[in-house]
């Protein structure tokens, strides 16, 4: 068998598209399978961070994105009465002081046009296996066709088929107490005094709201709401605000849902694949890590990845095909990688925390966030959240070695 393409990828998620576009963009032949898996619904992840966007920006995808987005100037933590810390993007090492929020869909539009442009192939199909020899891998299809490339990046989400038909674990990293709330996303148009520039994460006594700034004046809610099972009514919403969110007298008003465009509900767990590569098959974005979408790091974590496997890619083709150094690019991608998911849900698990301390002792995580507020530890905290030190494995050596990365 020949191979025909030098990657190909599995799921046309932002991951895949990413992966896809990264390797296009280095002068690599790549071929993208999509099982066509309904996308359209909601915005999903709206958060594109610093360090996503300067990845993004050697895709050729940031002007669009910045002419579509909205500039967040970061996230500020409160009580309903007043805010306690900010956690800003003003002074981070980047072009890119600001999370760029765009709806999820809109993001993967950007990369699939880009794809377009620069004549990566698209194949509609389910893959349900892999089969791989000395030069290659092929993903196999449902209909029994296949697809072949030198090697695989499988981005086909956290029900990876590739991941479970090369046998990686998908493992439950261990539950905290918060570990299986339920959460409920709401994206509604607001009245009232409501801030565009600032994530606002809200904890009180009876629970979390987040409040989150989307294009075109609206705004994501994200409540947690154990034993939810149903999509919340729009007066639910408008409870767990008023419950929940600023006190109308710490903004200057109350802020009133006028109208609810798209709510979800789920549950989520925290979980991390094994490890990130089998042979010639790397794992790369939902395939590899889930977690809890409090920093809002899911898709961005995903699009690096893709971004470093393209890298390990090009890096072990470009080798001339000695097997060792191209095993030690390819351990230095999943080491790298693992690491930097393992990094993010640590410190979504710190954050969980802090937002679901339990009421006694608020008003002692209240007050040390206000004395922490006047030390460096935002600035750092809004570093590691940027993923500007999430600078990827280098590959291009063959002793390089993976270090921990990621969310402060
Ligand atoms: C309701 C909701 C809200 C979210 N909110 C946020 C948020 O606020 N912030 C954030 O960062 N993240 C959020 N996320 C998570 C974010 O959407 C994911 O992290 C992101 O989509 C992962 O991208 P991916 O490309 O790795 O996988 P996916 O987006 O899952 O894409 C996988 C792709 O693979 C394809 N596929 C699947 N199986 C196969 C197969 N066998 N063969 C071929 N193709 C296949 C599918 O059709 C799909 O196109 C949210 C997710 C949901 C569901």
């Amino acid at each position: 068998m020949t191979a025909c393409h030098d990657a190909v990828v599995v799921g046309a998620g932002p991951t895949g598209l990413a992966a896809a576009v990264a390797l296009q963009t280095i002068g690599r032949t790549a071929v993208v399978i999509d099982a066509g898996e309904d996308r359209t619904a909601g915005t999903r992840a709206l958060a594109v961070h610093p360090g996503t966007l300067e990845v993004l920006e050697r895709l050729g995808c940031t002007d669009a994105i910045l002419g579509e987005c909205l500039r967040i100037r970061g996230m500020q933590f409160r009580s309903p009465g007043r805010v306690l810390a900010r956690m800003s993007n003003d002074h981070l090492p980047s072009r890119f002081t600001f999370t760029a929020s765009l709806p999820q869909p809109r993001t993967e539009a950007i990369l699939r046009a880009r794809a377009h442009e620069g004549g990566v192939r698209f194949v509609a199909g389910r893959a349900r296996g892999v089969v791989e020899d000395d030069a290659g891998v092929a993903a196999v299809l449902e209909d029994g066709s296949s697809v072949r490339g030198r090697y695989l990046v499988a981005a086909d989400g956290m029900h990876s088929t590739v991941r479970e038909a090369i046998g990686v674990s998908y493992e439950d990293t261990g539950a905290e107490a918060f570990d299986d709330q339920n959460m409920i996303l709401a994206d509604v148009i607001l009245s009232g005094p409501a801030d565009f520039e600032y994530i606002n994460a809200t904890m009180g006594p009876a629970g979390l709201a987040v409040l989150a700034p989307l294009p075109g004046g609206l705004m994501r809610l994200v409540v947690n709401a154990p034993a939810q099972r149903t999509a919340p009514s729009d007066d639910e919403l408008q409870d767990f605000l008023d419950a929940r969110g600023p006190r109308p007298a710490s903004i200057g008003g109350r802020l009133v849902i006028d109208s609810v465009v798209w709510t979800s509900h789920f549950q989520y767990r925290h979980r991390l694949a094994s490890t990130f590569r089998a042979g010639r098959v790397l794992i790369a974005g939902d395939a590899g890590h889930a977690h809890s979408p409090a920093a809002g790091q899911g898709m961005n974590l995903g699009i690096r990845d893709a971004f470093y496997a393209a890298a390990a890619v090009d890096s072990a083709l470009a080798d001339g095909g000695s097997p060792h150094r191209s095993e030690t690019i390819l351990d230095t991608y999943a080491a790298h990688r693992k690491a930097a998911a393992q990094g993010v849900i640590a410190a979504t698990n710190r954050m969980n925390r802090m937002f679901y301390a339990p009421p006694p002792a608020q008003p002692l995580r209240n007050l040390a966030l206000r004395v922490l507020s006047r030390t460096a530890v935002p600035s750092k905290m809004a570093l590691g959240f940027s993923g500007l030190l999430d600078t990827g494995p280098d590959v291009s050596r063959a002793d390089a070695a993976p270090h921990a990365a990621s969310a402060a």
